[in-house]
């Protein structure tokens, strides 16, 4: 089995609070109800608009936030998959270690006062990695990793472009030996000509160290290029799973239909309708009943408006997942199907 996370039913609520005496008024359900996997060596790409739960869910899995219930799994050490939320501290410490995050923004990820050497030096001191020459021979490593002169490490974050500084904030990662790398939209704030030499760099180094990326952006053709499969998410919610190439030829739930028809497509027999969709995304606190996406879908029937739909396999597919009760689906949900 190559699975290295396993995500089952996970939630994450914020409370609402009111008044001066903070009364709790309800829950944005930022993250509500996802299962996911992620295999060694590959790419799961999650999109969506802002704030469809893309980043919290990114950023439970490093622990920069806590679930508020699910489960989530980890492969590490001799054990096989382990439990994640429930470790001790010792074991806690040791994931962090192994799930390592690449922020969207170079500019501010880097502390502007300290040296490139004191920003690698202080996971690797607090991770316990070798003596200090065997530190600073890791941090010289990983900056031509990431094609930079190894003496660039006694420079200041000011003294870097954009590319740089995030080819910095990759190396950074790296250097403590993680596993699964959680990406959240690592070129975004970059220029579009900086970005491929970013992003070619994360593949080559994916193959050469047989990493796992979580990576979480809105572009779709950046999505589409990282990714081996990719999570559509929708108010919190996983409306659709597909390979990369599945979800792009063949997207089956109107919601991913209407984001692709906004992406340009090189093929000129293939330009796609542009779909518009109505209205804005309905708030998290008190989220549609039923389908989520009903009060925008020009699809919507009765039956979405009063029952939920659930991820299930679409008929005929290998690995191609979807929430709608209007697709030609398989029985058996999806979180069910990551049991077999
Ligand atoms: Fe549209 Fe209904 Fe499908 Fe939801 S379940 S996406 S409302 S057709």
């Amino acid at each position: 089995n190559d699975v290295i996370l396993d995500i089952r039913h996970l939630k994450k609520y914020y409370p609402v609070y009111k008044g001066v005496f903070k009364k709790v008024t309800g829950h944005v359900k930022a993250v509500d109800d996802v299962s996911l996997y992620v295999r060694r060596g590959e790419t799961l790409g999650l999109v969506g608009e802002s704030g469809c739960g893309k980043t919290t869910l990114g950023k439970c899995i490093v622990r920069l936030q806590s679930p508020t219930s699910g489960e989530m799994r980890f492969r590490y050490g001799e054990g096989g998959m382990r439990d994640i939320l429930s470790l001790n501290a010792k074991e806690g410490f040791d994931v962090r270690k192994k799930i390592q995050i690449v922020f969207q923004d170079p500019y501010s990820s880097l502390n502007p006062v300290k040296t490139i050497y004191e920003a690698f030096d202080e996971p690797l001191r607090v991770h316990r990695m070798g003596s200090r020459a065997q530190r600073k021979e890791i941090i010289a490593q990983m900056l031509e990793v990431v094609n930079l002169r190894s003496d660039y490490m006694y420079r200041y974050p000011h003294e870097f472009s954009g590319g740089q500084r995030q080819r910095i904030s990759i190396a950074r990662a790296l250097c403590i030996k993680p596993e699964l790398i959680v990406c959240d939209e690592p070129v975004s704030a970059l220029d579009v000509s900086i970005q491929a030499q970013v992003l070619n760099l994360m593949k080559d180094l994916q193959q050469q160290m047989n990493l796992s990326y979580v990576f979480i952006a809105h572009d779709l053709s950046v999505v589409e290029y990282m990714s081996d499969r990719i999570a559509v998410m929708y108010l919190g919610q996983v409306v659709e799973l597909a390979t990369s190439t599945s979800l792009y030829r063949t997207p089956r739930h109107p919601y991913t239909e209407a984001l692709l028809s906004a992406v340009p497509t090189p093929e000129l027999d293939a330009v796609r309708e542009r779909i518009v969709l109505k209205g804005d995304v309905p708030s998290p606190i008190n989220p549609p009943s039923g389908c989520r996406f009903h009060p925008r879908c020009s699809k919507c029937q009765e039956i979405c408006r009063v029952e939920m739909p659930q991820l299930r396999k679409v008929s005929g597919t290998e690995d191609h997942y979807v929430a709608c009760h209007l697709a030609d689906t398989e029985s058996v949900p999806q979180e069910a199907r990551m049991e077999l």
